[in-house]
């Protein structure tokens, strides 16, 4: 028998959810997440992604993940530590290291186990972050696992972040201080103010810890946004995921050697969960050689995203201020942002609606992720479905 607390629980829960309308259905790819899916037997131009470069279903990247997995097998067989360690996760910490223009590399399982790592290897009870509000997720929960004091400051605002640093200091309370943020924001697209931020680590010499997952393989010639910044040998943190653009799975930490030797002797995930297997490692690697010898993909990818967020306020949209290629279409209202995404969905368009509580109340939007392997005639199309639905709906 089950319990009935347990029970009573989910069903309370599960039925809030649906009054408030935040019960999400999940659908299903009949397929490969290219900029095509199918979806209940209906082909939609998919702008929903963090496939930025296409690189998920790049011909190069299967053929290295099946050679590797007939050579080294379907399984690592053991935490990293153990004997889970083969010479092809040693070959991508290395050659991601050379990319990042880092000492060196750590690889984890995913990006989000990267925060649930790093941040609680080095920080405690004893010590502060300060945390930008609209942080990941990963990172809320990776500063929480640490038990630091986590001081929120306001969203990219250099003014609060040094008077909370500043405080935090004078206060004599902790023994070190770390400042925390993503480097590309996902709901907005803008990019951290990395040189304002270093400068103020600098004047209360405090940790800094840069989140890249949406800037890697993006900006900085795919390096991140640390590179773009030309700040490589002054954030002592650099956070990459390997399943955005590089198109697999996985994430890694970039650093000084000896942050990345503490993280391989320290860090919990590293020392208790198995390592990545084979075909992903060998696909990551091949994914790096790509963004290493030809930035063809990236420029695709800016030249789609230009398009795309021209054509959009073209006909009237409000695309915010996105600095990236993560292209918001603010629509408002909760309710009718959800409708419009339906009636993109039925045109033949997959872009999701993202509202309250992920964004602030009345600034309901459509996320578009476009990638550098979409057609101009895909974007065209997404064009004019958006006048079609826009023009029907009142919206422009
Ligand atoms: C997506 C994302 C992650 C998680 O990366 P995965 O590799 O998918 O686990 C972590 N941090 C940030 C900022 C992200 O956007």
């Amino acid at each position: 028998m089950s319990s009935q607390a347990l029970e009573q629980f989910l069903t309370v829960n599960i039925e809030d959810l649906k009054t408030k309308g935040l019960y999400n259905v999940i659908d299903t790819l009949q397929g490969a997440n290219g900029p095509v899916i199918q979806i209940d037997g209906k082909s939609l131009i998919n702008l929903s992604s963090n496939n930025y470069l296409g690189l998920a279903t790049d011909q190069r990247l299967i053929d290295a993940s099946v050679k590797a997995a007939q050579t080294y097998g379907a399984g690592a067989g053991a935490v990293r530590t153990i004997n889970g360690t083969m010479d092809l996760h040693i070959e991508l910490e290395d050659k991601l290291a050379h990319f990042k223009k880092t000492e060196a590399v750590i690889v984890y399982q995913s990006g989000f186990n990267c925060n649930m790592a790093a941040i609680s290897a080095v920080m405690d009870q004893h010590d502060a972050i300060l945390s930008d509000e609209l942080n990941h997720a990963s990172i809320i929960d990776g500063c929480r696992l640490s038990r630091a004091k986590v001081i929120r400051y306001k969203h990219s605002d250099m003014d609060d972040l040094r008077q909370k640093a500043k405080e935090a200091t004078e206060s004599g309370q902790y023994h070190k201080i770390m400042i925390i943020t993503d480097g590309v924001f996902s709901m907005d697209g803008d990019i951290a103010k990395l040189p304002e931020i270093a400068k103020i680590a600098e004047e209360f010499d405090l940790i800094t810890y840069v989140d890249d997952a949406h800037g890697s393989g993006v900006l900085g010639a795919g390096a991140g946004t640390v590179k773009y910044f030309g700040l490589s040998d002054r954030i002592d943190f650099q956070i990459g995921t390997l399943s955005k653009a590089i198109g697999v799975v996985g994430g890694y930490v970039a650093g000084k050697k000896q942050l990345i030797e503490w993280l391989k002797l320290r860090s919990r995930p590293f020392l208790f969960s198995t390592s990545l297997p084979p075909a992903a490692i060998a696909a990551c690697s091949t994914s790096v050689d790509i963004l290493i010898s030809d930035t063809e993909l990236i420029e695709k990818l800016w030249a789609n995203s230009k398009e795309l967020k021209h054509g959009l306020s073209q006909l009237g949209y409000d695309v915010g201020q996105s600095e990236t290629p993560i292209t918001p279409c603010i629509i408002g209202d909760e309710v009718t942002t959800q409708q419009f995404s339906r009636r993109l969905y039925e045109e033949g368009i997959y872009a999701k609606a993202i509202v309250f509580p992920t964004v602030p109340k009345g600034t309901g939007r459509i996320r578009n992720m476009p990638t550098a392997v979409h057609t101009k005639e895909m974007l065209d199309q997404v064009i004019s479905v958006y006048e079609k639905v826009g023009k029907e709906m009142k919206l422009i």
